[in-house]
């Protein structure tokens, strides 16, 4: 389904690595639309494609051909300035490897992206997304006196202080035990639920099950998507994808 007003759209997404006999076909026609307010989980087999999916939808990788938006804007051609640009104002990363400043402590790592993009930080705010995320005795601690989990959720509160259209997370729980990783997972889906739009590569169905939507990838082609997802119809359906490659999109209803 087309959603002209979507944060994020792919429209025909090529993109190939290499040239002659070594090119990889990393994303091979991929056209969809990430709604605002849409949490999306972007699953597939090792070397399916997720992580060249998000890198071009983030503005971060060229494809080869094809159209990717952000928030109204083309990013296909233009220029590292401008896509800097546009990914300091529209987008929020959580990566697995946090991507925090050793140097800053957890309120200077937290309102980085609004004094990078020359706005005065809502220090209410920045106090009150601090303590949602469990960080309110640790807003002086620098990133190395800080647990993985603690470092994800200051990356978190990076993403919510922002208020980034966007938020672009990439195996965000990757790094962390069950318990904060489902406390983690939670805390995004609230990105979700205040109207960001969030887009998370994961591989496991647990994860994924957070998110309203799972879209899976093979050979760089999107096969099959999976709402309302419960973890058991995501592992079924990753079981089943090697023998849906190739097959037209389906959907599939997951959670009741
Ligand atoms: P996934 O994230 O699903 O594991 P990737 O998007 O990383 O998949 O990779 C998709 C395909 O593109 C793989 O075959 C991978 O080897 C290839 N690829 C990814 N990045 C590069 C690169 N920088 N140079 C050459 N090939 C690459």
């Amino acid at each position: 389904m087309s959603t002209p007003d979507a944060p994020v759209r792919l429209e025909s997404v090529r993109k190939v690595y290499g040239s002659g006999d070594s090119a990889v076909t990393a994303l091979d026609g991929v056209t969809v639309d990430f709604p605002a307010g849409s949490f999306t989980a972007v699953m597939g087999p090792s070397g399916s494609g997720k992580s060249t999916l998000l890198h071009c939808a983030a503005g971060l990788d060229q494809p080869t051909s094809g159209s990717v938006t952000l928030v109204g804007n083309e990013l296909v051609g233009k220029g590292e300035t401008e896509l800097t640009l546009l990914r300091r104002k529209h987008i929020a990363f959580i990566f697995q490897s946090f991507n925090l400043m050793p140097a800053l402590n957890v309120w200077e790592n937290v309102t980085l992206p609004t004094v990078l993009a020359e706005q005065k930080p809502d220090e209410q705010w920045v106090a009150k997304v601090i303590e949602l995320v469990g960080l309110g005795d640790r807003v002086k601690h620098r990133p190395g006196e800080l647990s993985g989990g603690q470092q994800q959720r200051v990356a978190i509160a990076r993403a919510l202080v922002s208020r980034a259209r966007v938020t672009f997370a990439d195996e965000p729980t990757g790094a962390l035990d069950t318990q904060t990783a489902a406390d983690v997972l939670a805390l995004v889906r609230e990105l979700a639920k205040a109207g960001q739009t969030v887009v998370m590569v994961t591989h496991d169905p647990v994860a994924a099950s957070y998110a309203d939507n799972v879209l899976f990838l093979v050979d760089g082609q999107i096969v099959s998507r999976l709402a309302e997802p419960t973890p058991e119809a995501v592992a079924a359906a990753l079981a089943g994808l090697s023998s849906r490659a190739g097959k037209p999109d389906g959907l599939v209803q997951g959670r009741r």
